[in-house]
């Protein structure tokens, strides 16, 4: 703590990193209070991909991913900080979700916080970053220290070399990367996901649970309407926002747009 108050006292802006986890799944509220003492700028929450020495096991359940995104929403009507996720593009659904069934209950309190959607590549709660859905190989590359280039440094396939191949070509013509960005092409629910363009799942936490990148977010508790189904979408979350969690694209959009 004495690290932020000494950056700050020379005119630092600081910004916070956590990865959730089993670990501290129960202390999201915690820390926010204690990081609303201090004079940060951006509190950026990780979500745990079991890559490198994540494990599997610490990683928190789908159930807790969309019970934290409520936390995290509240927390950014809030808090004097900027909140942005990492490696929970699904977060950005859950944005949506509340901020729809929060207007349709009334005028919004607390600010002006949740008007837009960002995230490089995950997402802010406030404004001021890129407005789309960014994601692994999405608006994303990484360059690791050996010069590799990767979607992410949480998807770590290499598809190219700086040292001997163009960063643009392998960004724009790789086949993975352009896979990679082709929501309508992922499997299971998240291809067929009416918030597909804006969230598309953690490709990386895809890549490293199931090992196919082009997979559905295993950790998404949403269930989208199937294409030729009569059923409405929902979601097996049933937590206190549970009735946020099921509004599909279109019930967002009618409401955000005022036509609800
Ligand atoms: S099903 Fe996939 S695309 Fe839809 S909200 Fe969940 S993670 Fe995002």
């Amino acid at each position: 703590m004495n690290s932020i108050r000494y950056a700050r006292e020379i005119g630092l802006e600081v910004q916070v990193n956590t990865t959730v986890t089993q670990f501290n799944q129960e202390k999201i509220r915690d820390i926010a209070d204690i990081l609303a003492a201090e004079d940060i700028a951006l509190w950026s929450v990780f979500f745990l991909v079991p890559v490198g020495r994540g494990l599997h096991h610490h990683m928190v359940t789908p159930q807790k991913h969309e019970e934290i995104f409520h936390e995290l929403y509240d927390l950014g009507r809030e808090m004097p900080f900027d909140i942005k996720t990492t490696a929970a593009q699904h977060f950005r659904r859950v944005t949506m979700q509340r901020l729809a069934l929060d207007r349709s209950q009334g005028p919004l309190q607390n600010g002006s916080v949740h008007t837009s959607f960002s995230g490089a590549p995950g997402f802010s709660a406030g404004g001021g970053r890129a407005s789309k859905g960014v994601n692994d190989g999405r608006g994303f590359v990484f360059i690791s220290h050996f010069g590799e280039i990767m979607p992410s440094g949480f998807l770590p396939v290499s598809e190219g070399n700086v040292r001997t191949d163009s960063l643009v070509d392998v960004y724009r013509n790789s086949s993975l990367f352009r896979s990679l960005r082709q929501p309508d092409g992922y499997a299971g629910k998240c291809g067929y996901c009416d918030y597909r363009d804006i969230c598309g799942g953690a490709r990386s936490r895809a890549c490293a649970v199931s090992g196919n990148c082009l997979a559905s977010e295993p950790f998404c508790t949403y269930q989208p309407r199937r294409p030729g189904s009569d059923r409405h979408a929902s979601n097996t979350y049933r937590g206190r926002h549970a009735e946020a969690g099921a509004l599909s694209r279109d019930e967002v959009t009618a409401i955000l747009s005022g036509k609800n």
